[in-house]
């Protein structure tokens, strides 16, 4: 099973770089995006590696990113939100206004993720994320290739059909580097002051915004919208 979901995930990737050359891996450092940096990186595939730091990330993550470029000899490169929005952002909600309303923690999000993203993705025909159908009911009408409009290029999403078992199954047959913070019950990893541990049961992505209604965590990243047209359903 892990080892035709892997041949498959390669062939997919292969295929994309035809289609798509300039191709990058937005990698929020996950344990999804790093079976899909683990691949690129041990087939040396010509795919670009990114991840946004908002600036609010964990300590393990950033020791995680010390231990990619130590595990593979190559850099993730990290794109930081403008030095003028975050300014402004805290001039007007203070260090901590997303605690105070969906609000402000979707200008937060819109000032450290959505638009590093946008200049992250510039020239890029093709983008690739690390998305599970089953994490939340916000990705379930995801499609494994879509139109994005927003950005202009097409968004692949290769693990939608994998389980959170079979991601665990090639991080640990691959011995592949994870972000130490999933040994201590977190499923979902974002920013620290917006990310705690999941109890056993609960939703993937319970920890995330866990103050807020299950149908509005999303960042701005990833939502399946009208901005999204589906190429191919998975
Ligand atoms: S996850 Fe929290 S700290 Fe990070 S950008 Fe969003 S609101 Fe801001």
């Amino acid at each position: 099973m892990t080892l035709s979901r892997i041949d498959r995930l390669e062939q997919d990737l292969r295929a994309w770089l035809l289609r798509t050359p300039a191709l990058s891996l937005a990698s929020s450092l996950g344990a999804e995006d790093m079976v899909i940096t683990d691949l690129i990186c041990r087939k040396n595939l010509p795919i670009r590696i990114f991840t946004l730091d908002t600036g609010r990330l964990p300590e393990a993550t950033y020791r995680l990113l010390d231990r990619v470029f130590e595990h593979y000899g190559r850099r993730i490169e990290v794109f930081w939100p403008a030095l003028e929005d975050v300014e402004k952002l805290v001039r007007e909600q203070g260090v901590n206004g997303f605690y105070h309303g969906l609000a402000a923690r979707r200008a937060c999000c819109g000032a450290r993720k959505v638009k590093p993203l946008a200049r992250a993705l510039s020239g890029q025909q093709g983008w690739i994320t690390g998305l599970r159908r089953d994490q939340s009911p916000t990705r379930s009408d995801l499609a494994a290739e879509a139109w994005d409009e927003g950005h202009g290029l097409v968004k692949y999403s290769p693990l939608l059909d994998w389980s959170r078992e079979e991601v665990w199954s090639v991080l640990k047959e691959y011995r592949v580097p994870y972000n130490a913070l999933h040994d201590q019950g977190y499923a979902s990893i974002g920013c620290a002051p917006c990310t705690r541990a999941v109890q056993p049961g609960e939703d993937e992505r319970a920890g995330r915004w866990w103050w807020e209604s299950s149908d509005s965590k999303e960042c701005g990243l990833h939502v399946a919208s009208e901005a999204e047209t589906a190429i191919q359903e998975s």
